[in-house]
This record gives structure tokens, C-alpha cells and sequence, in this order.
């Protein structure tokens, strides 16, 4: 019998392998891991499935509900470095820049987008929607989303797409303007609680729907498509939530 010797380095490396191999069970748009698959894909993405508060919604604008006291979304976005990553199902950007709701401050973690936009206005989806997402120190998460529809370039999208990393798994450190410039000049909201649109779907995500979408050019949207035809998750089930719009 031969006994190996395995070096205690390889031994630490075999045992930290399974940890570091720990990559969450891959999810994607069709196939095998649709959307309607997701649930079923991994025990931590039950919620996919099970979930009662899901996103995205149809926003139904004849029963949106004004709220008298809604409290005005106040971004406060710099310039500053930026790793915009090409994550295999989309184009994730993080970067820093702050957001009050009323009293409560929220850091930015990132922004993302989705082709064709995930949140249908009466029953409409636009081409595309960006994900702006930030969290409290507890980190209760709050989203603000913005719609784009095709017609004049968008500048501050420029400065992204310029750089973005066209192979899957690849990203880039850059600079970027203030993510102001990519917001449009209301913002007014539709406002819901859901979850994540991605797995693993928690709830308890805050989103702010901006009403007013900005603008993308015919080319802008194809670089985004031919990279991403469909990165969307369908809409969800109301179960009875009300959506508030801000005034
Ligand atoms: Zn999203």
C-alpha cells in the first residue's frame, strides 16, 4: 500500500476549495434556469418560487394609490472611481455616492441594467431599465428605478458603454461623472415593496420607480441587447400589495 503524503499546503487548499468554490448555483433567462425554474434551482432561492412579495410589478396607474406623504428621493451622486462588471447575466457598475429618503441615509452599492426594462407602466415595458441600489447600515435595501426609452444619446450611459467590458466575467476600473446625469429631471416615483429581481429574490427590498424614463439612442440600446437580448425577470404577483405614488 502506497500511503500519499499530501503536503499541508494542498490539504488547506483542498479544504478551503469547497468554500471558495461555493459559487451560487447558476441562474440565467431560458432553459433550464429561467425564471420559473429559479425557485427550484437551489434551496437559498426558494423565494423565487414561494415568495409573496416579488418583483418586478405591472404598475397599474389607475390604482396607484397618491401619497399625501411621500418623501422626495434626494441623491447626492459624485464622480469618482467605478469597476463596471460584464457578470454573465448583465452589466453590473459599483461605485460610492449617497441617497436620503426623509431622514434615512442610504449608501449606493451599484447600478445594473435590464433589456427589455423589468417594471411594465400599465402593461408597457420600456427597452431598458437601470437598477440603482443602495442600502442602510442595517441594510435594508431601497431602489431606484429608471426607465429608458429610445431617442437622444445618453451622455453619462456613454461614459459606461465606452469602457464596458464586452467578455463575460470581465470588468474595468474606471472614472465616471456623477450618476446624476443619468437620472431624469423629476423625480417623482411609483413605490412598492418587492424583492430582489434576481436569485435569491429576498424581500423586503423598497422600490422607487421614477415616473419620467430619460432617453438612450437606437445604437446605445443594441450595445446593451447584443450583449443581453433578454436580461428580465417577468412580472410578479401583486397578492394584494398597494403601489403609492409620490406626488
Ligand atoms: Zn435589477
Amino acid at each position: 500500500m502506497v500511503s500519499k503524503i499530501v503536503p499541508a499546503t494542498a490539504l488547506l487548499l483542498s479544504l478551503a476549495l469547497p468554500v471558495a468554490g461555493q459559487a451560487k448555483p447558476k441562474y440565467g433567462y431560458s432553459g433550464d434556469i429561467a425564471p420559473e425554474k429559479w425557485g427550484k434551482l437551489s434551496p437559498e432561492y426558494a423565494a423565487c418560487g414561494i415568495g409573496t412579495s416579488q418583483a418586478p410589478l405591472n404598475i397599474v396607474t389607475a390604482k396607484t394609490v397618491k401619497d399625501a406623504n411621500s418623501q422626495p428621493l434626494k441623491p447626492d451622486y459624485i464622480p469618482g472611481p467605478a469597476e463596471i462588471t460584464n457578470t454573465g447575466n448583465g452589466i453590473k457598475v459599483q461605485l460610492k455616492g449617497d441617497l436620503k429618503i426623509g431622514s434615512a441615509d442610504y449608501k449606493l452599492l451599484e447600478f445594473h441594467f435590464h433589456a427589455p426594462g423589468e417594471e411594465a407602466i400599465d402593461g408597457v415595458h420600456y427597452p431598458l431599465n437601470a437598477h440603482l441600489v443602495h442600502a442602510d447600515s442595517a441594510g435594508n435595501l431601497r431602489v431606484i428605478g429608471v426607465n429608458l426609452k429610445v431617442g437622444a444619446p445618453n451622455a453619462y450611459l456613454e461614459s459606461v458603454w465606452n469602457k464596458l467590458p464586452t467578455n463575460k466575467g470581465g470588468s474595468v476600473k474606471v472614472n465616471l461623472p456623477s450618476l446624476a446625469g443619468l437620472l431624469p429631471s423629476s423625480l417623482a416615483y411609483y413605490t412598492y415593496s418587492g424583492s430582489l429581481t434576481t436569485p435569491p429574490c429576498t424581500e423586503g427590498v423598497q422600490f422607487f420607480i421614477l415616473k419620467e424614463p430619460v432617453t438612450i439612442s437606437t445604437n446605445q440600446l443594441e450595445t446593451f441587447v447584443k450583449l443581453y437580448p433578454i436580461n428580465a425577470r417577468p412580472v410578479q404577483p401583486l397578492n394584494g400589495r398597494v403601489i403609492k405614488s409620490s406626488n
